[in-house]
């Protein structure tokens, strides 16, 4: 059984606000083996929603409604799904009696306009509210649900987990589904795809989906079966011919981030990291220290920007800055061995570069980056040309150090 997703709101259709209710509700449906096919949002707008309902209730076996539920005119979802079905709305005394209590605990006196909130479509299950005044509906229509929810997150989000679900899970047939996340780096996405698309192309169940993100690759893989064993199985089946495929260039299989990755690689080693960074200025350390537990493996590091800092705090040999400039194989390899020796840590990075937009030269033009990697049997270091703007060329930068970092401590573990 598939679902469909509507939002309701005009609000949503500017750009201050976001339509997050989906997001919970896919990752809830999707623990019940329920794939979402399609999701929308539509304005405060009676015959456009109904014209929306009409056809998702044709083409999906659930329809999930959030907002548009309160007690004004713009709220016009009851009224647009009563259209949509061709049923009319009853007056629940019982839901106004609740609503006027409720008021009368808070010391106010009931408007008349909440008296909309007590409008029920023909035939449908009233959804009580525990957080809010607007309750929801569960309305059934030749073989498919739909089901009206308040907009507020939180009110949304326990009248789904208490009332719905246990009715979804009476009346959905038993379905898993699983995924595999695996990251991917040190190639491009259209290499990755030509690589493994005669693989993952051969299969539609587990659907497979590339994401690509600044020097980083995810593979998604997802299943979806009768029970959770078998969807592990499929997704075994096809990840295995992808990973042989892809090598070492995978460096996590559970979507952990390299930063992750990388720190539990140097803690199960026993062994410590610093870093010397110019144009990233501090962002591979920001990565690194974005790991809680970071302080067992991370030693510190510099953010050398001027050379009279990368000779005074590195120790850089002048000559090297004279003669090759800041961004140079030497200097970057000269800044990882000063990193290392003033930490006593056993690796250290360093990246100088060219972020841009300026400084360019015909020889280092913008996105010209030296990324060095000292450890006790020397220092390696890499040129890349990246392309893009300033924080892609950066946050690339960090990428390829920390994946350096990675296949060195692979070697070793
Ligand atoms: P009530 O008016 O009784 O609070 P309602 O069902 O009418 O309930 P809306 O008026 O549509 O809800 O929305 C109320 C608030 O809930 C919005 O201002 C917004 O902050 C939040 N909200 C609504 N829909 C969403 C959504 N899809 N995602 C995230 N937040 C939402």
């Amino acid at each position: 059984m598939d679902a469909e997703i509507i939002a309701i709101g005009s609000e949503m259709l500017t750009p201050q606000r976001v339509d997050t209710n989906s997001l919970y509700l896919t990752a809830e449906l999707n623990k019940l083996g329920i794939e979402v096919v399609t999701k929308s949002v539509i304005g405060d707008d009676r015959e456009r929603l109904a014209d929306a309902v009409r056809r998702a209730v044709a083409r999906s076996g659930i329809v999930v409604l959030s907002g548009g539920l309160g007690p004004t005119e713009d709220d016009v979802t009851r009224e647009a799904v009563a259209l949509a079905l061709g049923r009319k709305l009853v007056f629940n005394p019982e839901i106004a009696e609740a609503l006027e209590q409720r008021f009368s605990r808070a010391r106010r006196k009931m408007a008349e306009v909440n008296k909309r909130q007590a409008f029920v479509i023909e035939g449908a299950t009233v959804l009580a509210n525990d957080r809010g005044t607007a309750p929801g509906q569960w309305v059934e229509e030749s073989g498919a649900v739909a089901m009206l929810l308040p907009g507020p997150p939180h009110e949304l989000q326990a009248m789904f987990e208490r009332q719905c679900v246990p009715r979804l899970a009476r009346i959905v047939p038993k379905q898993a589904i699983r995924t595999i996340c695996l990251r991917i780096a040190g190639m491009g996405e259209s290499d990755l795809d030509t690589l493994i698309a005669p693989v993952y192309k051969k299969y539609q169940n587990p659907a497979t989906t590339i994401l690509a993100a600044n020097g980083d690759l995810q593979v998604h893989l997802r299943a979806r079966c009768a029970t959770a064993a078998e969807a592990d199985a499929l997704l075994a089946e096809v990840a295995g011919p992808i990973e042989l495929l892809l090598g070492d260039r995978v460096y996590s299989r559970n979507g952990d981030p390299l930063e992750v990755v990388t720190g539990t690689m140097l803690r199960k080693l026993h062994a410590t990291v610093s870093v010397a960074e110019s144009c990233t200025g501090g962002m591979l350390g920001e990565r690194i220290t974005s790991v809680p537990g970071s302080s067992e493996y991370f030693a510190g590091g510099f953010i050398t920007y001027s050379n009279d800092l990368k000779i005074e705090l590195l120790g850089v040999p002048p000559e090297i800055l004279a003669e090759h400039g800041a961004v140079s194989e030497q200097t970057a390899e000269a800044m990882a061995v000063g990193a290392r020796r003033r930490t006593n840590s056993t690796y250290a990075l360093s990246i100088t570069g060219v972020a841009g937009p300026d400084g360019g030269s015909e020889a280092k033009p913008v996105g010209t980056v030296y990324m060095g990697l000292a450890g006790a049997g020397g220092t390696e270091v890499r040129r890349r040309q990246f392309l893009g703007d300033r924080q892609r060329i950066r946050v690339f930068s960090t990428q390829m150090a920390l994946d350096m970092l990675r296949r060195k401590l692979a070697c070793r573990g």
